[in-house]
């Protein structure tokens, strides 16, 4: 299937090597994940504060990825699809 959100999306690099929101608020998360809309770095659905999720809400920025290390796999909100992850949003993640 095609996602044809992520299409337009350029590659914005990581805000920050944390969830931006629950370093501010002194919490802790399980994962990672980034919004390669606009580089918000957010946690997981399994964290207490689900701030990836949340950003979507927010934003409507549609497409988030793993920013675990290693993980390469990206999830479109809308199409409630997985993703590969296009190579030009590579760079962008942790190894
Ligand atoms: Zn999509
Ligand atoms: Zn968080
Ligand atoms: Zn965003």
């Amino acid at each position: 299937m095609t996602c044809e959100h992520i299409v337009d999306l350029e590659p914005v690099s990581a805000r920050g090597e944390g969830c931006e929101e629950c370093l501010r608020m002194g919490s802790s998360w399980v994962h990672l994940r980034l919004c390669l809309a606009c580089g918000h770095v957010g946690c997981c659905d399994n964290s207490p504060n689900r701030h990836a999720t949340r950003h979507y809400r927010q934003t409507t920025h549609p497409v988030i990825a793993s920013y675990e290390p290693g993980e390469r796999w990206a999830w479109c909100y809308v199409d409630e699809a997985q993703l590969s992850v296009p190579p030009r949003f590579e760079p962008l993640l942790r190894e």
